[in-house]
């Protein structure tokens, strides 16, 4: 069992813990702030073992150099961008292990050119950064409409019960513009409305699934990369 605790930072934003009991071993997934991340591995008893970054954004790797220097971690992100401290260079088929858990790195270029997904399909968790978000999917600043369209779909294919970590609480607007894009669809109204009591209720909207993605996310669910680019361009002109 990998048990995993989010921290958030910033206005929006969420580092997770990652902690195998067994091994006692923790990891924090792009920690953009080291300071509520040490915080909260000090609160629950956790030594931090290792940084691993899903892609180079400030808030995202920001906070990497204090941790590493608090802790004496290791630092693993993507082979072919900017990483503060990295030791660990990832791409495509890398192995991360935590205890007796292994992950694989596969490569969702699109947001940044090297952004990586961490995926451990054995213990059901997948981090995912700012390439897909709960019923949206991030910015595409780096690479093309077409690589985050084949990204997203990479993402999609696990398995439907894996759960997917994002980097950022943004399930609220998009939901919101889900149900403009699928004016038809039950599933996306009924997600909508819990989305709508979970923030009301000040609670976490993550993790998604993959099988909820499938279901409810526009950007995953468009047949092809014209039709999730004039998607993309919708949703950076929707006003909620
Ligand atoms: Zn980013
Ligand atoms: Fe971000």
């Amino acid at each position: 069992m990998l048990q995993v605790v989010p921290v958030p930072a910033f206005s929006d934003n969420y580092i997770w813990l990652v902690h195998d009991e067994a091994s006692s071993e923790t990891a924090v997934v792009d920690p953009g702030d080291a300071a509520p991340a040490l915080a909260e591995a000090e609160r629950r008893g956790w030594t931090i073992t290792q940084v691993w970054n899903t892609h180079h954004h400030w808030d995202h790797s920001g906070g990497n150099l204090a941790v590493k220097e608090a802790t004496g971690c290791t630092v693993a992100g993507p082979a072919t961008e900017d990483i503060p401290g990295c030791d660990v260079a990832l791409s495509e088929g890398s192995e991360l292990r935590i205890g007796d858990h292994r992950g694989r790195v596969i490569d969702i270029p699109g947001h940044t050119a090297g952004h990586v997904a961490l995926v451990f399909e054995e213990a059901g968790v997948a981090f995912v950064g700012d390439t897909m978000f709960a019923m949206g999917c991030g910015k595409v600043f780096e690479g093309t409409p077409q690589q985050m369209h084949r990204s997203l779909q990479r993402i999609a294919e696990l398995r439907e019960d894996v759960k997917l970590y994002c980097g950022h609480e943004y399930t609220l607007s998009n939901a919101r513009f889900a149900a403009h894009a699928e004016p038809g669809s039950s599933a996306i109204a009924e997600r909508l409305a819990r989305v709508e009591q979970m923030r009301a209720d000040g609670q976490i909207t993550l993790p998604t699934t993959v099988g909820e993605e499938r279901a409810t996310n526009p950007f995953v669910r468009s047949s092809d990369w014209q039709e999730f680019a004039r998607l993309r361009a919708a949703k950076d002109s929707f006003r909620s």
